[in-house]
C-alpha cells in the first residue's frame, strides 16, 4: 500500500541519520537571524514543483534548524529550557510514524491507556484520589484555562444569581492565568504576596470574605501557583486549599514547571496541601525531561471537566460512552498523543531515575547559588527554592545585562537573557537539565 520509492527510500535514511547524529551529539546553541536574511539564503521554498525531499532536508539542516536555538543545551538556561531524556526524544519517532489518534478511546484505546498511567503516577504523587484523571494538553496556558473554564462551570451551578466572576491567584502568578481571565471575561484579583514572595492563605481567606460580603462579584477559583516561572517560588499550597475549600471555592494549583519535583523525596513537603486540589497542572516539557508539548492537566473528579469541555455534533456522536475519550477533558478535539513520549520514558527509566534526576538539578541550583554567593562582583536574589538561581550584578543597568546576554550567546557560550524583578534587571538561571555540570555554570559565572 505504501509507496516508498527508492527516493523516499533515500530521504528516509538521511532524515533517520540527521535525527541520531542530532541526538547523539552536543548540539550547538545556535541563534536566530532575521526573515530578511533567511529568505535572502533558502528564497520561497515552497515552489509548485516541489523541491524534492533530500533538497528540503538540505535547507532544514544547513540553514533554518541553525537558526533555531537548541533549547536542550545544557547552558542553555532561559526562561524554562527543555530537556528530554533520549528515549522520550527516540520515542517521538514512533509516535509520529505511527499516525495515532488522541481524541478518543475508540480510536486510540492503547495510547490512551499508556498516558493514563502516566498521568496516574504524576497524580499518585500529588495525593489525588484514585478517581482522580485528566489528559495532556498543549501547555500550562491550555491546561490552566481549561481547568478554570471547569471551575467556572461548577461555580455557576451553586450560584446561578451571579453574573460577575473573579478568579484570585497572587500578584507573582504566571500570565496565563490573566491571559485565561481575559478569554473567560472574568475579573482577576491579584493579591499582594509576604515578604517571602509567597501567597498565604490567610490573605486569600480575607479577600475572599471581602468580596464576597460587597458586592455580586463571586469568586469562582483560586490558583495557588506551586513554582513561579522567574524565581521559583511556591504559595502556601495548604492555607490556600484551606481558605478555597471552607469558603466553596474551586482550587488550582498552577505547578506548570514547579511540580514536577513532587518526584523529588527532599523537597516535596514544600507542596504540601496539593493533595486537596480541584484541579493542577504540570508541564513534562519543562522539567519532567519530555520533548514539547505536554501539559498534565488533572481534575480531582473528572466528570466535571466531561460535562463541560465533551463537544456534541452528529458526526460524535458514537464516541459518547462511558470509555475514557481525552477530548472531553479540555479546550481541544483532535490531539496527537503528546503524552506518549513522556510515558516512554518514564515506563523504561523507571520512576527511580527521575527522582534521581530531579535532585541532581536541585543540588546543581545549590552549588550555583553558593559560587554566586562567593563571586565577588555578583548578588545572590535569595536562596533558589526550586531550581531557578537568581542574582543581579550591582552597578550595571539594564542596558549592561542585555549586552552582556546577547554576547554570551553571540560566543556560543550560554544563552541567559536579563530577567526583571520589582522593576530591577536580574539574571537567572533555570536548570531543568540533568546535563547541566557545575563546569557550565562556571563557565558562564566567569564570563561575569
Ligand atoms: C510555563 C508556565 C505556564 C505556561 O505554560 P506553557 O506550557 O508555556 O503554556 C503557566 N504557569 C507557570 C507557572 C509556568 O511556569
Amino acid at each position: 500500500m505504501h509507496k516508498f520509492t527508492p527516493e523516499i527510500e533515500a530521504v528516509a535514511a538521511e532524515i533517520l541519520e540527521y535525527s541520531l547524529n542530532r541526538l547523539k551529539s552536543d548540539p550547538p546553541l545556535d541563534g536566530p537571524r532575521t526573515a530578511e536574511d533567511l529568505f535572502n539564503e533558502v528564497g520561497n521554498t515552497i515552489t509548485a514543483q516541489g523541491l524534492g525531499g533530500h533538497e528540503a532536508l538540505q535547507v532544514f539542516t544547513e540553514v533554518l534548524a541553525k537558526a533555531c536555538i537548541s533549547t536542550d543545551h545544557p547552558r542553555n538556561l532561559a526562561f524554562i529550557p527543555s530537556a528530554p531524556s533520549e528515549l522520550s526524544n527516540l520515542f517521538d519517532l514512533v509516535v509520529g510514524a505511527s499516525a495515532l489518534y488522541g481524541g478518543s478511546w475508540q480510536e486510540g484505546a492503547g495510547a490512551v491507556f499508556a498516558e493514563n498511567q502516566a498521568l496516574r503516577w504524576l497524580s499518585d504523587l500529588a495525593g489525588l484520589p484514585q478517581s482522580a484523571g485528566g489528559v495532556f494538553v498543549q501547555g500550562g496556558t491550555i491546561g490552566n484555562l481549561s481547568a478554570l473554564v471547569v471551575a467556572r462551570a461548577q461555580a455557576r451551578k451553586t450560584n446561578p444569581g451571579v453574573h460577575r466572576w473573579a478568579v484570585m491567584c497572587s500578584a507573582e502568578a504566571h500570565s496565563s492565568i490573566a491571559s485565561a481571565a481575559q478569554v473567560m471575561d472574568v475579573e482577576i484579583i491579584k493579591i499582594e504576596t509576604n515578604s517571602e514572595r509567597t501567597m498565604l492563605g490567610s490573605s486569600v481567606a480575607t479577600k475572599i470574605d471581602e468580596i464576597h460580603s460587597l458586592d455580586d462579584l463571586r469568586v469562582f477559583a483560586v490558583v495557588g501557583t506551586a513554582g513561579t516561572t522567574n524565581l521559583g517560588i511556591i504559595d502556601d499550597l495548604a492555607g490556600i486549599a484551606a481558605a478555597a475549600q471552607e469558603r466553596g471555592v474551586w482550587f488550582h494549583v498552577d505547578g506548570a514547571y514547579g511540580l514536577a519535583a513532587l518526584c523529588a523525596p527532599s523537597i516535596r513537603s514544600k507542596f504540601n496541601g496539593v493533595e486537596k486540589a480541584d484541579s493542577f497542572i504540570v508541564d513534562p516539557h519543562k522539567w519532567l525531561f519530555a520533548p514539547f508539548d505536554a501539559c498534565a492537566l488533572v481534575y480531582r473528579e473528572p466528570h466535571l471537566a466531561k460535562e463541560v469541555h465533551t463537544q456534541h455534533a452528529s458526526y460524535l456522536e458514537t464516541l459518547h460512552d462511558d470509555s475514557w475519550s481525552p477530548s472531553d477533558y479540555a479546550i481541544h478535539l483532535t490531539r496527537r498523543v503528546r503524552g506518549l513520549p513522556f510515558w516512554f520514558s518514564l515506563a523504561a527509566h523507571g520512576t527511580d531515575a527521575y527522582s534521581e534526576a530531579m535532585e541532581k538539578s536541585l543540588q546543581v541550583a545549590k552549588d550555583a547559588a553558593e559560587l554566586i554567593r562567593q563571586h565577588p562582583r555578583l548578588e545572590l536574589l535569595r536562596e533558589p527554592e526550586l531550581s531557578i538561581v537568581a542574582f543581579t550584578r550591582p552597578g550595571w543597568s539594564a542596558s549592561d545585562y542585555h549586552q552582556w546576554s546577547e554576547k554570551l550567546l553571540a560566543d556560543q557560550i550560554g544563552f541567559i537573557p536579563p530577567s526583571s524583578d520589582q522593576g530591577q534587571p536580574i539574571l537567572r538561571f533555570a536548570i531543568v537539565n540533568p546535563w547541566t555540570q557545575m563546569s557550565d555554570i562556571q563557565a558562564i559565572l566567569a564570563t561575569l
